[in-house]
């Protein structure tokens, strides 16, 4: 059977070079671009995801449509920046392996210009550009434009987004009238819209997916916490996955470069990836970040664009982008070529709204997550170093030497006594770690009120209309309690069912909880006579009387000194010190070292330092 690109009007030596890079297969948006362009015939604009196999889509009929027997400027692919200014010219490249006489050059600022002038007299049929770089060569007069046939301008959301439209203009005008241009933009804002009608002339419209939708194989996540604990949430969230392979997208390039060197110091895999940096460091980042000897990457919006590294596993918005439009290219870096992924939102009661505008542009619901407990990341991170034990190479050569001696060691031991002493190990100092860690998720009455707010009333989980009273209980950590368990003890003994019950703050020999107003009369006299282990259980209602979520007014509590334009991290830092979370990342998989906590203070009490397992 014939390969299916030959089919869609490839020729045999593009397929060869595909077929090593493992396209089998093309994409959808391939399959229907292809043999559009491959007519030369029509102007185009395609609506599709980043990561949906765009650069092919082009790319092939490029390879098809131009003479490479001429050495000048027949295509011009604009692109919003370096990074992806590069990944399209290497891909192009690559495709073309087995053809001849094919000359890309990629031309972007941040690097050297007459070496990307050296290309240009040498010969090149096909140029990819950033605007800003692209228009200093023209207004050189180092380049001529007059035979080009195809422009290409990928990502155009996002160029326009980075105020390229005047560039473009200036750019485009160097070029024949009656080229071809394909359009390709991730959404389809109104300024796309014009400039689709301003340079194309009846194009054919292909729709990858529901306008401006989001890839199906993300999954899309919120957690709501206070302001002040989003660094220490966030690194929860991290410790919870210890696996992860994530891209950290924060607001401002100050923000990307405090939560990078803040993840650092706290023993975390982690750089920036910010226009501040020269574009050396940047390709220094990348290289570590592609070869996965990063695990982190923080990185600006603009910065991102375009990045295509494959596994991904998590986005994590930070902080959630000015634009809306900005969160589907966010999440676009995971769940690339197939691929499932997850794209994580840390927002605090305020930015409640703009999930729901994501929501309704990306026509997807996100699902509301909690922040785990200090237990749950210890029992993941037990079960990662269980699982990676399992499957460790083991180094037969160097270790026989050593066989006898363990053996000798471990003569007294059951094999099942070794391996809790193996896992101990490990999980006694996770425990150590996390006793004690507070509970990061925003009280329920904050963000209850924020969705009611809006109506003018307080809504439960479930959308119904609630009031909550906070009450004091004097059990807590000391007897063994965690937030579920003494959920299902109050429920238990109250005889109320757990959507009743709100808020669960363990402390350490006592503990507050919400109830709905209907039921606290249930909960104090179910409770009358009630002993803990022999000690009389004592139920009252709080001392800051009913729950704030009585109030009303939208909720009032404080949130913390979050400062907008420089970054959270500064917030976090002045008002976070009372927590003490401090990095679990140098107590486990992430680990390279010291402990810090988020203060950035030294923590006098620390334990030792850990490292890598
Ligand atoms: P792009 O949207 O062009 O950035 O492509 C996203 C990823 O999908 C890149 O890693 C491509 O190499 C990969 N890719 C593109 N087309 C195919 C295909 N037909 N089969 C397999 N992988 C592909």
């Amino acid at each position: 059977m014939n390969n299916p690109f030959i089919e869609l009007g490839i020729r045999h030596d593009i397929v060869n070079a595909i077929s090593e890079l493992g396209f089998e297969n093309p994409t959808p948006i391939q399959e229907q671009s292809i043999p559009v362009l491959l007519t030369g015939s029509n102007d185009f604009v395609g609506l599709a995801q980043t990561g949906t196999g765009k650069t092919a889509a082009f790319g092939l009929p490029l390879l098809e449509l131009l003479d490479f027997e001429e050495n000048h400027p027949q295509a011009l692919v604009l692109c919003p920046t370096r990074e992806l200014c590069l990944q399209i010219a290497n891909d192009i490249n690559n495709y073309a392996k087995k053809m001849n006489n094919v000359h890309v050059v990629a031309v972007y600022g941040g690097a050297s210009i007459s070496d990307q002038l050296r290309q240009i007299r040498r010969g090149v049929q096909i140029v990819v550009a950033t605007p800003g770089r692209m228009l200093d060569i023209i207004n050189r007069k180092a380049i001529d434009f007059s035979q080009v046939k195809y422009v290409v301008l990928d990502e155009a959301d996002e160029m326009l987004n980075m105020g390229f439209q005047e560039d473009i203009d200036n750019i485009l005008s160097t070029t024949p009238d009656e080229k071809k241009t394909w359009l390709f933009s991730a959404t389809m804002p109104a300024e796309v819209r014009r400039i689709a009608k301003k340079y194309m002339d009846n194009p054919f419209e292909l729709t990858m997916g529901t306008k401006n939708t989001g890839n199906a194989n993300i999954e899309h996540e919120y957690y709501v916490v206070r302001a002040r604990d989003k660094y220490a949430a966030f690194k929860r969230i991290v410790d919870n996955n210890p696996e992860i392979f994530g891209i950290v997208f924060c607001r401002t390039k100050i923000e990307t470069q405090e939560i990078a060197e803040a993840l650092i110091k706290d023993g975390y895999n982690a750089d920036s990836l910010h226009g501040d940096l020269s574009q050396q460091q940047r390709d220094k980042v990348m290289k570590r970040y592609r070869e996965r000897s990063l695990q982190l990457l923080i990185a600006t919006d603009v910065a991102a664009r375009g990045i295509d590294v494959n596994d991904v596993t998590h986005v994590i918005n930070y902080s959630l982008p000015d634009e809306i439009e900005n969160y589907t290219h966010r999440s676009g870096r995971t769940a690339r070529a197939g691929k499932t992924g997850v794209s994580i939102a840390i927002v605090n009661s305020k930015e409640l709204g703009k999930i729901r505008q994501i929501e309704r542009v990306i026509g997807k619901k996100f699902i509301k997550a909690e922040i785990p407990s200090g237990f749950d990341v210890c029992e993941k991170q037990l079960f990662a170093l269980v699982h990676k034990v399992h499957n460790v190479e083991v180094n037969e050569s160097q270790i026989e030497q050593y066989i006898p001696r363990i053996m000798d060691e471990f003569a007294e031991l059951s094999k099942e006594e070794i391996i809790k002493r193996f896992a101990s190990l490990e999980f006694n100092r996770f425990l150590e770690y996390y006793q004690n860690a507070p509970d990061l998720n925003a009280p329920a009455d904050d963000f209850r009120s924020r969705e009611g707010a809006a109506q003018g009333d307080r809504f439960n989980r479930d959308g119904m209309r609630s009031e909550y009273t906070r009450l004091f209980i004097n059990l807590g950590s000391v007897d063994e309690f965690n937030r579920g368990d003494l959920l299902g003890y109050i429920c238990n003994n109250a005889k109320i069912t757990g959507r009743n019950v709100g808020k669960i703050d363990v402390k350490g020999v006592y503990s507050f909880f919400e109830v709905v107003n209907a039921d606290v009369d249930n909960v104090m006299n179910n409770f009358k006579g009630i002993d803990f282990k022999g000690r009389p259980v004592r139920i009252e209602i709080s001392g800051e009387g009913v729950s704030s979520s009585n109030r009303g007014g939208g909720g009032g509590r404080r949130e913390g000194g979050y400062q907008k334009r420089e970054g959270g991290y500064r917030g976090d830092r002045r008002e976070g010190g009372e927590r003490r979370e401090t990095s679990f990342a140098g107590a486990g998989a992430n680990s390279g070292g010291g402990f810090r906590d988020f203060s950035g203070k030294r923590r006098e009490d620390r334990p030792e330092r850990r490292k890598r397992f």
